[in-house]
């Protein structure tokens, strides 16, 4: 044994005296921070293990129909937006597979969404990302501003999508971010030399380096950049942006295009509805007429919309997607041994309201959480376990007890 002076952690060289603990070995000693590191590098060592372990989906055999096929079980309806988002990312992840010294580059195929609130861009951006299994994360382009102005520098869009990678730089840099209301940072005259709203136009402008593609210094932490913080560079080549806005008024700036009258909105037939919706003939020019810039247009250059949400299409969405409201409060009452029945006229009910409250598909949660609430307190305690069946008087008598119904008033 060596004498107590010579004792040093034969990893870092440290002396006894410098450290906490000194582990001694069969030829060595070992120190509790070189502990600490080795045990980091075992689990980064098996993390990656792991992951070459895990069958990896071949992205080249997720065909365009197979994507939308995948977004059918989950998003209702939107079959133009689906198209065109699967093409998108076939051909990025094409892009993706392709070798460096092919002499046709295939470009980047960002993606815009325009469509209203609550109709599904987010759940589309969502559903995308858990087919491909890649990192995904959602930001709002509100909180966003240029470099030294209070609020968040766009850099942290790519802490966000880090953190969901788990830190693993790698896949993050081949992950999906879902910028949500990009609309709210469009400049708010189209005519920069008259107005120029420096907000909105220099979050553009900060978002364009991001878009394009190339290596950014990113504060892992997220928030303002700091002198103190150790930045993680990312390359942003092969991150997959989708943005998506309700671009309140476009339609007005699409019928002056199209020289339509903008047709008004209370339709009582859902075809027609639909048919008046202007945003199908939504065009980059337009998007430039709303203020977005040029440039940035330039870099996300896959446009579609989204449809309005019908009586009929909201009531497909309580129903039939994999993971339907209607389905999971039947899961919920099945996990205590009860059937739910919940008849067609109060799902109609329910439809109903959320068409006359105005909250969209988002509604449908709120209404259904209002009239399920009293069953879901009573069951799990009643001596006698039996089937429920809601019919469309309970529903509406629910809801009338809650302070839900006061919006009508609004
Ligand atoms: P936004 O268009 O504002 O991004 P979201 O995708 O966040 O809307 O939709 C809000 C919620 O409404 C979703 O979580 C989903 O449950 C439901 N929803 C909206 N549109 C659809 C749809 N087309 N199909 C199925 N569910 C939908």
């Amino acid at each position: 044994m060596k004498k107590r002076s010579d004792q040093h952690c034969s990893f870092c060289g440290k002396n006894k005296e410098e450290v906490l603990i000194l582990i001694a070995g069969i030829d060595g000693f070992i120190c509790e921070s070189c502990v600490q590191q080795a045990q980091l590098i075992i689990d980064e060592e098996l993390a990656q293990q792991q992951d070459k372990e895990q069958p990896k989906i071949n992205l080249n055999l997720v065909k365009p129909k197979e994507i939308k096929s995948f977004l059918d079980e989950y998003v209702i309806g939107q079959e133009e937006a689906k198209k065109v988002l699967s093409v998108a990312v076939y051909n990025h992840y094409k892009r993706l597979n392709q070798k460096t010294n092919e002499d046709i580059e295939i470009e980047k195929s960002n993606i815009v969404m325009v469509g209203e609130t609550g109709t599904g861009k987010t759940l589309l951006a969502k559903t995308i990302a858990r087919l491909l299994k890649v990192p995904f994360t959602i930001v709002d382009a509100t909180v966003f501003t240029e470099a030294g102005y209070v609020g968040e520098d766009v850099e942290s869009i790519l802490s966000r999508l880090l953190q969901s990678a788990n830190y693993d730089v790698k896949a993050a840099e081949r992950g999906i971010v879902y910028i949500d209301e990009i609309d709210k940072i469009a400049r708010k005259s189209s005519n920069p030399s008259i107005t120029r709203d420096v907000s909105g136009e220099g979050v553009q402008q900060s978002m364009l380096k991001l878009l394009e593609g190339t290596d950014i210094q990113v504060p892992p932490q997220g928030g303002r950049k700091h002198p103190e913080q150790k930045m993680i560079k990312i390359n942003t080549q092969n991150i997959l942006f989708v943005c998506g806005g309700a671009f309140d008024g476009i339609d007005k700036i699409i019928a002056r295009r199209t020289q339509t009258q903008v047709i008004g909105y209370k339709k009582p037939d859902d075809e027609l509805a639909e048919a008046d919706n202007l945003l199908q003939f939504v065009n980059p020019q337009d998007l430039k007429a709303f203020g977005l810039i040029p440039e940035l247009i330039g870099r996300i250059p896959v446009l579609t919309y989204l449809e309005p949400l019908t009586a009929g299409t909201l009531k497909r969405i309580l129903t039939e997607p994999k993971n339907a409201l209607i389905k999971q409060y039947k899961k919920l009452m099945e996990y205590e041994g009860i059937e739910l029945d919940i008849e067609e006229d109060a799902i109609d009910f329910i439809v109903e309201k959320a068409v006359e409250f105005k909250l969209g598909a988002r509604g449908l949660r709120t209404i259904c959480e209002a009239v399920m609430t009293d069953a879901m307190y009573e069951t799990p305690s009643a001596e006698e376990k039996e089937s429920i069946t809601i019919t469309r008087e309970y529903a509406e008598e629910k809801l009338s007890k809650t302070k839900l119904n006061k919006l009508k008033a609004a």
